[in-house]
């Protein structure tokens, strides 16, 4: 990674910065001919800026790739999938306003797109559908097979590689994605690696100098595909996507580069591809879209404001105040799903609420339940609680045993960085090390019993409120199975929240959660990740 440049802010620096990029990168003196700039991002849900504008949005890339287009570097744009779901304004117009924003990109440099997994979100294809005919530029998936019921839209997506021929470069490019649940019109192969060597040998054969894997697959799977590099020395870069954090790992000889922007283009990746011989290379600069990147006013108008203000008719209440906090709860994805979030403590405590009658000794709350990717305080609007909860979230009880509590921990501890099963926790406290194999990660666990704290006993029993989408098995939890007793998914934890906070507003109170020791991350602390 060569993060010399955080923010390009004139077309001049930034051609500064590439020479200085290709003078560092290794084998460069070897580098001759022709490259293409390619803005890379991924997981982008909104068509505004977040953190009250100051952060991520299209807007500002669109401003990149222009500025790119007025210094004469030939650019174009790859976005490594999930676009149309899930958000706030995804239940009202299906996705079309992210197809809007994104043809709007599109015509400021050409744009690549994979489907990600949240576009098989609803289990009906029509909003999918609309999505790939609104779309200016074109959706490609090499392991996907189609039966949507529009043949043109199949056939659409069956084209598996794509040639382009942009600076005089013969870039070749690969898609892959894959589906959480099977649809009936929809079904993604997951042997990755055989067809991502399939689809390369094809490139190879016709005649491309510098092959990327366009895919939306979890790191681990990347880092498979990326190895086949060894074999195939043209093929030079991952460009990746579904995890929502800022992530690469280098170019070697025997392994491609891969990177994944941050969610809701908060970071992405220049990357400029080029050829040295007859191996393809690639070179990364990470870039920070931030409030010192000019909005394009041609999106500003055109795209941003006309979808605000349909939102605003379909959710006139969307500005309501409905209650405040003292504190600024950071509620961003990276934290959610790798850390303590005050937000996320809020909630988890509200959901030991949910049926009253019960004595509920703790509660988790998946990280990937909450879809605001935002930091807020004082004033909480609607719109801060419509954006948490991308799909309704109905609280379940379970009554478990320590050693199952533990397990559950377990689950949210294990696997990659940034994943949806990260747990926000109540009357609970868990130490873990990410550094040791799955399953062996919680250090200790303590358990709030009226206001002291005790440990975790293992054949002790517990009623745990969990979401109904893990109590139905929903990221590898296995609640329904080891539940001793349980109780059907209840209320809703958007409206428990509402009245929690309302009811708090009308007495003249504000809510004051803090990160206060509920997750302690004791993984040793390496240099880069
Ligand atoms: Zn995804």
């Amino acid at each position: 990674m060569h993060p010399l440049l955080r923010r390009p802010l004139s077309a001049r620096a930034a051609a500064a910065a590439a020479a200085l990029l290709l003078a560092a990168a290794p084998g460069a003196a070897q580098r001759t001919g022709p490259t293409l700039s390619v803005l890379q991002l991924n997981d982008v849900y909104r068509i505004d800026a977040v953190q009250n504008g100051q952060a991520g949005g299209l807007g500002r890339v669109v401003t990149l790739a222009h500025q790119a287009k007025a210094a004469g570097t030939e650019t174009m744009v790859f976005h490594a999938g999930d676009a149309i779901a899930p958000s706030l304004e995804s239940r009202y117009f299906g996705g079309l306003q992210m197809v809007a924003a994104l043809n709007h990109l599109h015509a400021a440099a050409p744009l690549l797109f994979v489907p990600g997994n949240h576009e098989f979100d609803e289990r009906r294809q029509g909003s999918f559908v609309a999505a790939v005919k609104a779309s200016r530029f074109p959706w490609l998936a090499g392991n996907l097979a189609l039966s949507t019921g529009d043949d043109a839209v199949d056939r659409a997506l069956g084209r598996d590689t794509l040639l382009v021929t942009r600076g005089g470069l013969k870039v070749g490019v690969f898609t892959l994605t894959f589906i959480d649940s099977p649809r009936d019109w929809a079904r993604a192969d997951s042997a990755f690696v055989q067809d991502a060597e399939r689809m390369i040998a094809a490139l190879e054969r016709r005649g491309a100098e510098v092959i990327v894997g366009l895919t939306h697959l979890d790191r681990a799977t990347d880092r498979e595909i990326s190895r086949l590099r060894r074999r195939h020395p043209r093929f030079a870069w991952i460009s990746g996507g579904h995890e929502h954090y800022r992530l690469s790992d280098p170019l070697s000889d025997s392994t491609a580069l891969i990177t994944k922007g941050q969610s809701n283009a908060r970071g992405i990746w220049r990357v400029t591809l080029s050829r040295a011989g007859r191996r393809g290379m690639a070179t990364a600069e990470a870039i920070a879209i931030d409030s010192t990147i000019a909005i394009d006013p041609g999106y500003q108008a055109q795209v941003a404001d006309v979808w605000q203000a349909r939102l605003l008719e379909r959710v006139p209440f969307l500005n309501a105040v409905i209650g405040r906090s003292e504190t600024m709860m950071d509620a961003t994805e990276e934290t959610v799903r790798n850390a303590e979030s005050a937000w996320g403590n809020w909630l988890a405590d509200q959901m030991r609420t949910a049926f009253p009658s019960i004595r509920t000794d703790a509660a988790v709350l998946n990280g990937g339940a909450m879809r605001v990717d935002d930091a807020f305080g004082d004033t909480l609007r609607w719109e801060h609680l419509a954006r948490t909860f991308g799909f309704p979230t109905r609280v379940a009880l379970v009554t478990l045993r320590g050693s199952e509590v533990k397990a559950m921990l377990e689950n949210g501890v294990s696997g990659g960085q940034g994943e949806g099963r990260f747990l926000q926790l109540s009357g609970l406290k868990v130490a873990f090390d990410r550094s040791r194999p799955d399953g062996q990660r919680v250090l200790d666990v303590q358990v709030q019993r009226d206001s002291a704290w005790a440990p975790l006993a293992a054949d002790g029993t517990y009623v745990v409120a969990v979401p109904d989408y893990l109590y139905g098995g929903g990221d590898r939890y296995t609640f329904a199975a080891r539940a001793v007793a349980k109780v059907e998914p209840g209320p809703d934890l958007k409206l428990i929240a509402f009245d929690a906070l309302s009811a708090a507003y009308a007495r003249g109170q504000a809510i004051a959660p803090r990160v206060e020791g509920r997750l302690i991350d004791r993984t040793p602390r390496q240099g880069q990740p």
